[in-house]
């Protein structure tokens, strides 16, 4: 049923199926980044509500457990047309408070209702294995079950997306959650409790908590009922995380940070690596962890590339968010501009020249200008950390082999990109480069069918593909003996 946007904008928490505000009664405020202006409140929950929400989650899954994959299969395709259904008021809800244009949050709601759809599909094809025996009179059996109660802790950016892969799987495995979306963009975490009550789900399968991060977090870590973690948020936030569920050895999955690189060839079609560039660095206002971090551009075609590019970002369109037309919304907060000029000042003092942009955008507020800096060099701070807004350092290289070497000299390897046209170098360079996440002359890639995922410091498990879905059961080998065969 189509719905209104306020329908979705929950101020509560959602625990056993009630919606409940925080003991304490107090509330965190909710800002719209493109005005400055607060849009409501939502619970200041912790440890508490935290608990109970567990509890309930423990309580649901002696039920949930026992529905077969059919029937989960069935709700969460309802759950999908629901999204679907309501894209609009779903995605006019995430621009208000995330920031991110229309176009792009009609998008990631879409992705939302793919990953809820792919799920309901694997969720049905969990097989076992009957193995071979070596025993005449015995046999083996291997089951996959749900692990039970899983906390997800996500972040800003995609506050409805990041959600979706850690439920769906949830969901279809049969296990039940306990959720803590970001305190800047509550509002599309919370639309999912309303969603999925509207689909029928049982009471006390998702449970949504908002907060304080740290209490949240400590509890979900701590309680010996949570047996899995999954987040998506920063490195340092991961390994805190990681650290605090080891004394209960809980599952994990983490989706942490990034520091992507771009290579360019001297065989690349430039036009089109320059179209890829612009999506993969300045979506969301270069606010992903998979937005391009470092461009880096074999000599050949140095200037060509940096015309271009520069010349592209002079044309995006930036404004609010809900604005008809716009391309690039507002950073979320204002520490994120603040970031984004250290950066480019550092840049600057280094050697870096400034080809477009550069600054705060005459909009005001968090609003900033997509920004090209040329001539970047090793010693620069976007070489090690990851920028999270609208800027595009670009690097220069001579030879191949330089340029892997490059893109690999970093503790991340989430995703990378790459334009090249001859084969052999296109096989030369994927195998070379150590990231989870390959582009070859493709910049946005992200689809619920491939298993998303970083590799070194970037994080542990995969979200969306087939393996999406392992991290949320437990395997068991079970011999059945004395069958006097
Ligand atoms: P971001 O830069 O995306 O905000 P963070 O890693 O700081 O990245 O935050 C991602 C998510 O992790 C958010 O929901 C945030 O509230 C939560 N978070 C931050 N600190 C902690 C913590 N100590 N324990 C648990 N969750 C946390």
């Amino acid at each position: 049923m189509l719905q209104k946007t306020s329908h979705f904008m929950k101020t509560a928490n959602l625990i056993g199926g009630e919606w409940v505000q925080s003991d304490s009664g107090d509330t965190i405020d909710v800002t719209n980044p493109a005005t400055g202006l607060k849009i409501g409140t939502v619970p200041k929950s912790g440890r508490a509500e935290t608990k109970r929400a567990v509890e309930a989650a423990a309580e649901a899954f002696k039920s949930w457990r026992k529905t077969s994959a059919l029937e989960r299969s069935k709700l969460m395709r309802k759950l999908h047309d629901a999204i679907m259904d309501n894209q609009d008021s779903l995605a006019e809800l995430l621009t208000m408070e995330q920031g991110k244009s229309l176009t792009e949050a009609k998008g990631e709601v879409g992705m939302s209702a793919a990953y809820i759809l792919w799920y309901a599909e694997e969720g049905r094809r969990t097989y076992g294995d009957a193995v071979p025996s070596p025993w005449a009179d015995r046999r083996i059996l291997v089951t996959k079950e749900p692990v039970g109660v899983i906390a997800a802790i996500t972040p800003w950016n995609f506050p409805s997306s990041m959600l979706a892969r850690k439920i769906g799987p949830a969901l279809a495995a049969g296990c039940t959650s306990v959720v803590k979306p970001a305190s800047q963009t509550p509002y599309s975490g919370l639309a999912w409790g309303v969603l999925a009550e509207e689909v029928g789900i049982p009471k006390g399968v998702l449970n949504i908590v908002t907060g304080s991060a740290s209490e949240i977090g400590d509890e979900l870590c701590e309680n010996p009922l949570v047996r899995k973690i999954t987040f998506t948020g920063s490195t340092e936030v991961g390994k805190v995380l990681l650290k605090k569920a080891a004394d209960t050895v809980k599952k994990v999955s983490m989706e942490l940070g990034g520091n992507a690189p771009f290579l360019v060839f001297d065989d690349a079609d430039v036009d089109r690596a320059v179209e890829g560039a612009v999506a993969a660095k300045y979506r969301n206002s270069g606010q992903t962890c998979v937005c391009t971090n470092r461009f880096i551009v074999q000599a050949g075609v140095y200037d060509e590339f940096v015309e271009k590019l520069a010349a592209a970002t002079r044309k995006l369109k930036v404004g609010p968010g809900l604005e008809e037309g716009t391309q690039q919304g507002p950073l979320i907060d204002e520490k994120a501009v603040e970031k984004v000029e250290e950066f480019i000042e550092d840049a600057t003092a280094k050697g870096g020249k400034v080809v477009s942009g550069g600054k705060r955008h005459e909009l005001g507020g968090t609003f900033f200008e997509p920004t090209v800096i040329r001539d970047a060099t090793i010693d620069m701070k976007f070489t090690k950390d990851e920028i999270f807004g609208p800027v595009a350092p670009v690097y220069r290289f001579e030879k191949e082999e330089e340029a892997v070497e490059m893109a690999n000299d970093t503790i991340y390897g989430l995703a990378s990109y790459f334009y090249a046209g001859d084969l052999g170098r296109v096989f030369r360079v994927m195998e070379g480069l150590k990231y989870g996440l390959i582009g070859v002359n493709e910049g946005i890639i992200t689809t619920a069918e491939a298993p998303f995922g970083g590799l070194k410091q970037s994080g542990l498990g995969k979200e969306g593909g087939h393996q999406g879905i392992e991290d949320y059961l437990d395997t068991k080998y079970i011999c059945i003996g004395g069958l006097g065969l």
